[in-house]
């Protein structure tokens, strides 16, 4: 049986399929879902972190805007197995998004060797670029958003994280140009 877990999500976020894969790896993780239980419902009904809903959105925009398959690494884990896995989200058209959950690889963990909520962790912030939605990954580095997400582990890491809004240095430039034409200023707002 294929292990790829499916599932379509139509131009208004609805969950209009889900795979066999899918349903198995929601019940190996205790959750006892039922297909009727998901087809027609928002997307959104499953995600509770804000932050991950943002994220989520951003990634669909762009996905339904070009033709390229977006993918991106995420986690999910079970209290005794670290699960790396891949997510590829595939415009069909007409709004219709494909997602493909693929397991990379699998790690026993250790659940006395994980402190919980650290407080720095919990803490993260992400700067994302309020005009092209691109994210800081280093002071002098604004990466695409499906890339950053894979520089700076965003689904991979033990903690949630916060986005807050700045400019990148191209945007800056850009928009320095329209307001002061004969100016060439190469420094950044912040
Ligand atoms: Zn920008």
């Amino acid at each position: 049986m294929d292990t790829t877990s499916i599932y379509h999500v139509d131009a208004l976020d609805r969950i209009v399929e889900v795979n066999d894969a899918w349903l198995l790896f929601a019940r190996q993780n205790a959750w006892q879902v039922e297909r009727s239980d998901l087809i027609g419902q928002p997307l959104w009904r499953f995600l509770t972190d804000p932050t991950t809903i943002n994220i989520y959105q951003l990634v669909m925009e762009r996905a339904r805007q070009h033709d390229a398959p977006i993918q991106m690494p995420f986690r999910c884990d079970s209290p005794t197995l670290k699960r790396f896995m891949t997510l590829k989200i595939r415009h069909q058209g007409e709004g219709l998004l494909i997602f493909e959950g693929q397991l990379e690889r699998l790690e026993h963990r250790d659940p006395l060797s994980l402190p919980e909520g650290d407080p720095l962790l919990a803490s993260a912030f992400v700067t994302m670029c309020g005009w092209c939605k691109k994210i800081r990954t280093n002071p002098r580095q604004w990466q695409e958003l499906e890339e950053a997400i894979a520089t700076l582990n965003l689904f991979e890491a033990p903690h949630t994280f916060l986005i807050t809004h700045g400019m990148c240095e191209g945007c800056f430039a850009r928009i320095n140009r329209k307001l002061n034409p004969k100016k060439n200023s190469k420094d950044p707002l912040q």
